[in-house]
């Protein structure tokens, strides 16, 4: 069986320690490939190239960078059928779903191949007689990129292509369950120009993050993930003196006016909170249906979740494909049993689901829930499955209320047709991204994408400028040449006159 190794100073590397794991494949709920996980050494070895491989980088002309992630660009788009294909072998989720996550880390190298324009400072002549100021950002060092199972092409491309478009040099550390898409990243990578050492990857789980964290040469870290491991890594990044950005954890909520047009939010609701099996950082959980839109909408609802076509993600016409591990199932099914004990209304039951030929599949059937209430476990917990749970409550200021309170503050969406509803949401709603009739509002590249809350430790929000900003330090300069009028000693602290 393959075993996937590291990428360290632009060559494969089999890694020095005898740690591997499996790599499955969820449809077929087998192992596809072993994977292996790297030593302290290993993280080591991908530092030192990543740190040997700066000074050049940096000082190459933004332009110059640029024209590597031009071509990079171009052999994304040729390889996208590629990437999605392996998206779907170790993760799970449908052909159609892979491409899209493609298409939207591809968005990501458009926006940075824009980095001159983006890196150019800010220049004031004459701040004094004779005395001329800028500023100028100046990539980092070392930056690397841990990131989930659950966009292996896309959340990776949050990161590196901005990072190295500043000037930096990089090492991923992709998720173990899908460890395949990175190499592919770095083969293209290579194929574009970039100089060795730019880019490495080292496959791994907590030994290799730990020991990211504890490497003196790493400047900064972005973490996409869970919100206790987020949690961990902002904490101990930030005590080791580094930058960190840390993505979290999500329980989205969508709110149905009785005014929406049901249709679409109905069609919203559905692929939101279904579309790749749930596993979506901005996955609709929880709709919250507001006056008397509770009943039309949870009979439609049951519709059309018991009628999902679930299968192989290869399979032409499934609409969601199966979860990623066999333990994630477990997990699922156990939080659907725990809200029937708990009290809530189970509608629509999608434990035991089996997909014919695909027996030992990690598949999990469409479920949804009536009348939970807050202190309900699936209701807490995030439970990154195709669940839906409906709270049905009275009016706008209770929906405000509950989503305000929730531990998390990734996506919200308020589905109305009322324009001063809206505005007042958009307002007072407590998340970093607001949809209004827009069920995922994930912000464009070009944009800056992150959540509030315990859904983001940090200053920072990913890629867009704000990505531009985390893995840039700002620098002022002011500049007076011998020719230019001087004022002789001065002690007194320096001003215009
Ligand atoms: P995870 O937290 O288990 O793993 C994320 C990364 O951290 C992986 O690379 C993993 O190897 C590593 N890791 C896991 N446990 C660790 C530990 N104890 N110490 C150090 N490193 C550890 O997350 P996941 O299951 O791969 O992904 C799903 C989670 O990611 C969900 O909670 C989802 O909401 C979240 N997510 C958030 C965003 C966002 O933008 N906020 C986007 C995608 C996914």
């Amino acid at each position: 069986m393959e075993t996937i190794g590291h990428y360290i100073g632009g060559q494969a590397h089999a890694g020095t320690g005898p740690r591997q794991a499996d790599v499955f494949n969820p449809a077929l709920g087998e192992p596809c490939a072993r994977v292996a996980l790297a030593s302290r050494a290993d993280v080591a070895a991908a530092v030192a190239a990543a740190a040997a491989a700066f000074p050049a980088w940096a000082a190459t002309p933004p332009l110059a960078r640029a024209r590597v992630l031009f071509n990079y660009l171009q052999l994304c788009r040729l390889h996208t059928d590629d990437f999605a294909a392996l998206v779907v072998r170790e993760h799970g989720k449908t052909f159609a779903d892979a491409q899209g996550e493609v298409a939207r880390g591809i968005e990501v190298v458009e926006f940075a191949v824009g980095i001159p324009q983006l890196l150019k400072g800010e220049f004031t002549d004459q701040v004094a007689r004779g005395i001329d100021a800028w500023s100028m950002r100046q990539p980092l060092g070392v930056v690397a990129g841990i990131t989930p199972f659950n966009f292996p092409v896309m959340v990776p491309m949050w990161m590196f292509p901005i990072a190295i478009a500043c000037g930096n040099t990089f090492v991923l550390k992709p998720s173990e369950r899908d460890p395949s898409p990175a190499l592919l990243h770095a083969r293209l990578l290579h194929q574009a120009g970039l100089p060795d050492g730019v880019f490495n990857v080292v496959q791994g789980d907590r030994e290799a993050v730990d020991a990211l964290l504890e490497h003196p040469d790493v400047e900064a870290l972005s973490f996409v993930g869970s919100t206790p491991v987020a949690e961990y890594i902002h904490a101990r990044g930030t005590a080791a003196g580094k930058r960190v950005q840390a993505l979290g954890g999500a329980k989205n909520h969508l709110v149905v006016m009785p005014d929406a047009d049901m249709d679409m939010a109905i069609d919203a609701l559905v692929g939101a909170a279904y579309g790749s099996a749930g596993e979506r950082c901005m996955a609709i959980s929880v709709a919250v249906a507001v006056g008397d839109a509770g009943d039309a909408l949870v009979a439609r609802l049951a519709e059309r979740t018991a009628a999902l076509k679930i299968g192989d993600g290869m399979a032409e016409g499934a609409e969601m494909g199966p979860v990623v591990t066999e333990a994630a199932k477990q997990r699922i099914e156990r939080l659907i049993g725990e809200g029937v004990e708990q009290g809530a209304t189970l509608v629509v039951d999608g434990r035991g689901y089996t997909v014919p030929g695909r027996e030992n599949g990690f598949f999990v059937g469409g479920t949804l829930f009536d009348h939970v209430r807050p202190d309900m476990s699936i209701y807490r917990e995030e439970i990154f499955g195709p669940v839906l749970c409906v709270v049905r409550l009275p009016d706008i200021g209770s929906a405000l209320e509950l989503v305000n309170g929730n531990e998390y503050g990734n996506g919200v969406a308020l589905f109305t047709r009322d324009g001063g509803t809206a505005r007042e949401f958009v307002r007072q709603v407590e998340a970093g991204m607001v949809g209004v009739n827009v069920p995922l509002p994930v912000p464009m590249a070009f944009n800056s994408f992150g959540g509030w809350k315990r859904s983001l430790f940090g200053d920072h929000h990913a890629y867009g400028p704000e990505g531009v900003r985390f893995y840039t330090r700002h620098k002022a300069v002011m500049q007076r040449w011998p020719n230019t009028a001087g004022r002789g000693v001065e002690f007194a602290f320096p001003h215009t006159t």
